[in-house]
C-alpha cells in the first residue's frame, strides 16, 4: 500500500476518527497514527465512567449512538467509536507513535516508531490525557500515587488520599468510598468544584456532611511518605495515615510535540496553540489542529460536543485549497 497520503492524523481518539471519516467521505486518501489502542484515551478512562454529555451530543457525523441511558458509560463509547471505525473500514494503523513531523516543500514527512509516510496535510489530534499535572511534592514518584484511577475494588479496607475536587476526583472518591475504602480529600479550593455533574454534586456534599468521606479544604500536599502524608491546612501542617493516593490533578496536551512541529503557542500560562479557528488550520499552513488539544491548559474548553465540528471545517479547508490549485 501507498505510504503517500492527502491528510494523516495524528490521534485516533474521537476526533481523529471523525477527521478520518470525513476524509474519506470526501475522496481524500487518508491514515490515523495512534500510539495505543482505538479511543486510547477512553480505553483509559475510569473502568465505570460516565459521560457529562447525553449519547447524541458525542456522535460523529450523526450516526446514532445508542446508550442504554441518557449519558452513556465508558464502555458503550469505546463500542460507538470502535465501530464507526471497522464499519467505515477506517485507514489506521494502532501502536505506532509519531515521534517527528518535518515539512519539506509541500509535503511533510511523518516518522513513526514503525516507519515513515508522506503527507500532504497533517491533522494533530493528539488530545491531553497523556500527561498528567504533576503536583512536584517529595514522595510523587512512589508507587503508591498514581495520577489514573481505574478501578474501586482495588483500593477496599484502604486510607485512601484523592487529591483534586473536579468529576475525576468525586467520581473516585465516592466509588472507593462504596467499596469500603477510608477516603480523604485533599482539596487546593474552598469547595468541590463547580463543573462536577449535576446529578453527582449532591451526593458528594452530603457524604462530606456527614462525615462518610473525609475532606480537607484550602489544603495541598506537603509531602508524600510510604504510609503517611504531610498535609498543608488552614490549621497548620497534618499528618495523616496513608496507603494510596489518587492525584487527580488534570492532564495537559504534549507542548513540547507542538513546538517542535513548529506550532506557536500564546506567550501566557495557558500556552494556547496558535490556529485559524475559521479552519483550524495553525500557522504552518497545511497543519491543523482538531480536538482538545486546541485548548493548551485550558483543558476544559473542547470536549467532544463542542470539538467534533473540527472534522467538517478542516476537510472543507482542504477541499476548498485543492480546488484552487487545480483551477490553476
Ligand atoms: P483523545 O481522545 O485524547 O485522543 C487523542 C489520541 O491521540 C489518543 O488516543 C492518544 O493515544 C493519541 N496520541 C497522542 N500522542 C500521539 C502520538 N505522538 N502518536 C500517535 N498517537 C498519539 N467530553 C465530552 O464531550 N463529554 C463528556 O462527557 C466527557 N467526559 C470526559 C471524562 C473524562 C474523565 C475525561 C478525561 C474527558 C472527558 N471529556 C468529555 C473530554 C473528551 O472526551 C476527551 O478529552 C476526548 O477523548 C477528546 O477527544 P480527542 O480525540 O480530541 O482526544
Amino acid at each position: 500500500m501507498t505510504k503517500q497520503f492527502d491528510v494523516l492524523i495524528i490521534g485516533g481518539g474521537p476526533i481523529g476518527i471523525a477527521c478520518a471519516l470525513e476524509a474519506k467521505k470526501n475522496n481524500l486518501s487518508h491514515i490515523i497514527i495512534e500510539k495505543g489502542c482505538i479511543a486510547n484515551s477512553l480505553y483509559n478512562y475510569p473502568l465505570n465512567m460516565q459521560f457529562f454529555s447525553s449519547s447524541e451530543k458525542l456522535e460523529i457525523d450523526q450516526i446514532p449512538f445508542i446508550s442504554k441511558e441518557a449519558k452513556p458509560k465508558r464502555n458503550e463509547a469505546l463500542e460507538y467509536y470502535r465501530r464507526i471505525v471497522t464499519s467505515n473500514d477506517l485507514n489506521i494503523n494502532l501502536f505506532e507513535k509519531v515521534e517527528k513531523v518535518q515539512k519539506n516543500n509541500e509535503f511533510f514527512e511523518v516518522t513513526t516508531t514503525k516507519d515513515t509516510y508522506s503527507a500532504s496535510h497533517v491533522i494533530i489530534a493528539t488530545g491531553f490525557y497523556d500527561i498528567p499535572n504533576k503536583m512536584n511534592v517529595l514522595g510523587e514518584n512512589l508507587p503508591k500515587v498514581s495520577h489514573y484511577y481505574k478501578d474501586p475494588h482495588f483500593f477496599a479496607k484502604q486510607k485512601v488520599a484523592v487529591v483534586g475536587a473536579s468529576n475525576s476526583s468525586v467520581d473516585a472518591a465516592l466509588e472507593c468510598y462504596r467499596k469500603g475504602a477510608d477516603v480523604t480529600m485533599i482539596v487546593r479550593g474552598a469547595d468541590i468544584g463547580t463543573r462536577v455533574k449535576y446529578w453527582v454534586r449532591p451526593d458528594i456534599m452530603n457524604r462530606i456532611a456527614e462525615g462518610s468521606i473525609k475532606a480537607t479544604f484550602h489544603s495541598t500536599i506537603k509531602e508524600i511518605k510510604p504510609h503517611e502524608l504531610i498535609i498543608n491546612t488552614p490549621e497548620g501542617e497534618k499528618i495523616i495515615e496513608n496507603d494510596f493516593v489518587l492525584a487527580l490533578t488534570g492532564y495537559k496536551p504534549n507542548f513540547s510535540f507542538l513546538q517542535k512541529l513548529g506550532v506557536q503557542l500564546s506567550n501566557d500560562e495557558k500556552l494556547y496553540p496558535q490556529y485559524n479557528d475559521e479552519t483550524m488550520e495553525t500557522n504552518i499552513p497545511n497543519l491543523y489542529l482538531a480536538g482538545v488539544i486546541c485548548g493548551g491548559m485550558d483543558t476544559h474548553l473542547w470536549f467532544i460536543e463542542n470539538s467534533r465540528i473540527h472534522a467538517k471545517i478542516i476537510v472543507k479547508n482542504i477541499l476548498a485549497k485543492n480546488k484552487i490549485e487545480a483551477n490553476h
